[in-house]
């Protein structure tokens, strides 16, 4: 899994396609992602005592990590490059070869 909690993505396909977001949760075994506002399914909750009344609530379900570009802060969507030096391996944007986070 290339993409990481806190990552700003740009979906490009289903629904939400262009749509720009922050990633909220990884799932590295199934290659999913959950994306704050992104494929949103409305849930209806049963009324949980007097505070929750139920109702229908918006839940973000996760989507394929393929489903989203990584954004670069100077360039938009782009791909995942990785550079290398003494202290590991750091991620990059293979447009401008720029860190990305
Ligand atoms: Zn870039």
């Amino acid at each position: 899994m290339k993409l990481k909690t806190g990552d700003k993505v740009m979906v490009i396909t289903g629904k939400d396609a262009g749509t720009e977001s922050v990633i909220e949760r990884v799932y590295p075994s199934s290659g999913k992602i959950l994306v704050e506002g992104v494929n949103t399914a409305k849930k209806h909750q049963k009324p949980l005592g007097q505070q929750n009344q139920g109702g229908i609530i918006d839940r973000d379900m996760p989507i394929d990590a393929s489903n989203v570009m990584i954004v670069c802060s100077k360039c938009g969507p782009t791909r995942i490059g990785y550079r290398f030096d003494d202290k590991g391996k750091h991620r990059i944007c293979r447009k401008c070869g720029g860190d990305l986070r």
